[in-house]
């Protein structure tokens, strides 16, 4: 029986962990796939605090397991897919037919990729479609590839893409970037990347890997087609959610609505990180979030015993 269980193992689940296990409350992180969540999506952090060379996102997230490990907290692997409340017990239930019960549940399961949603994605996935530059890039060593976003991520993709690609097309359906100014002029600087502004992608086309894609030009009402191998798509997160099957609530695309103290609607479910609606989606905002869901669950708990 563990008072606590947090869903995810991301920044913001580990932080909620680490705080907790270091009072001495029994903590359970369950994650679905691999300790550090979209931080491992991350090359280097840069604005994290205390690296003042940065810091890869895997060696971040293995320093923050060891520390949740090292204060007794326990990880398990597992694929939650229901929430029922039975008088003050929160039970989760896991895919593999597993039901654990809590008195706290912290929900940080963060975000996914969206898709681009075009004819092509769905049966290219995994041969020239990526949605993950760090864990692909390595494939297009001196291929012409794209990306396609104009936000934070595909920016930072694009450039960590031109250490393997011969030409990284950056394709943008607007003619300005929403991503921050210093990723914008490394791009603008970087000879490897090929701007197109104001292009939409049509059809992703190939016969067993991606040959080439349609480009729509908005501005001139034109089709075009280019040779690529790879396309890397960074159109922005969608929070994991789809797994509540209890009323939490949430905004209208799915994140949930937490007060300052990281408090759902449910008393005793907090939730934190890149999965709530907030204005900043960082490691470290993420990290504050769970420290302080760790803190008011803990509150939480004195409360009922
Ligand atoms: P984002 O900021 O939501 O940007 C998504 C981009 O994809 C936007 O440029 C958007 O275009 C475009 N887009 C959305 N749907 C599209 C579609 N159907 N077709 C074509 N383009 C589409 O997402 P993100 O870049 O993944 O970043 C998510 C959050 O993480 C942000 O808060 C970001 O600041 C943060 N982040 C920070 C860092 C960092 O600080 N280094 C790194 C990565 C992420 P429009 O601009 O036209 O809407």
């Amino acid at each position: 029986m563990f008072k606590t269980i947090i869903i995810g193992a991301g920044p913001s689940g580990l932080s909620a962990g680490i705080f907790l296990a270091r009072d001495k409350i029994p903590v359970l992180i369950i994650e679905k796939f691999a300790v550090g969540g979209n931080m491992l999506l991350t090359e280097k952090i840069e604005n994290y605090p205390g690296f003042p060379n940065g810091i890869t996102g895997y060696e971040l997230a293995k320093n923050m397991e060891e520390q949740f490990l090292k204060f007794g907290g326990k990880i398990k692997e597992g694929d939650v897919n229901g929430i029922e409340l039975k008088d003050n017990k929160k039970i989760v239930k896991i895919k593999n037919g597993e039901i654990l019960e809590c008195d706290v549940l912290i929900i940080a399961t963060g975000s996914s990729r969206k898709k681009l949603g075009v004819k092509g994605e769905e049966e290219f996935t995994g041969k020239g479609v990526s949605y993950c530059a760090i864990c692909d890039g390595p494939f297009y060593k001196e291929k012409e590839v794209a990306v396609v976003g104009g936000g934070d991520s595909a920016l930072e993709e694009a450039i960590h893409l031109t250490k393997f690609a011969k030409t990284v097309y950056l394709i943008h359906r607007r003619d300005n970037f929403r991503a921050k100014k210093y990723l914008q002029d490394e791009v603008m600087k970087n000879e490897k990347i090929k701007i197109l502004f104001s292009k939409t992608i049509k059809e992703i086309k190939g016969k067993e890997t991606v040959e080439k894609i349609v480009v729509e030009d908005l501005k001139q009402n034109k089709i075009e087609e280019l040779n690529i191998r790879g396309i890397f798509i960074s159109v922005g997160f969608k929070p994991n959610t789809d797994f509540l099957s209890i009323d939490i609530k949430k905004d209208e695309e799915g994140f949930i609505i937490v007060n300052e103290k990281m408090e759902t609607n449910i008393p005793g479910i907090f939730a934190c990180g890149d999965v709530i609606k907030k204005q900043l989606y960082q490691v470290i905002t993420a990290c504050s979030e769970g420290i302080i869901a760790g803190y008011f669950a803990e509150k939480y708990l004195d409360s009922i015993f």
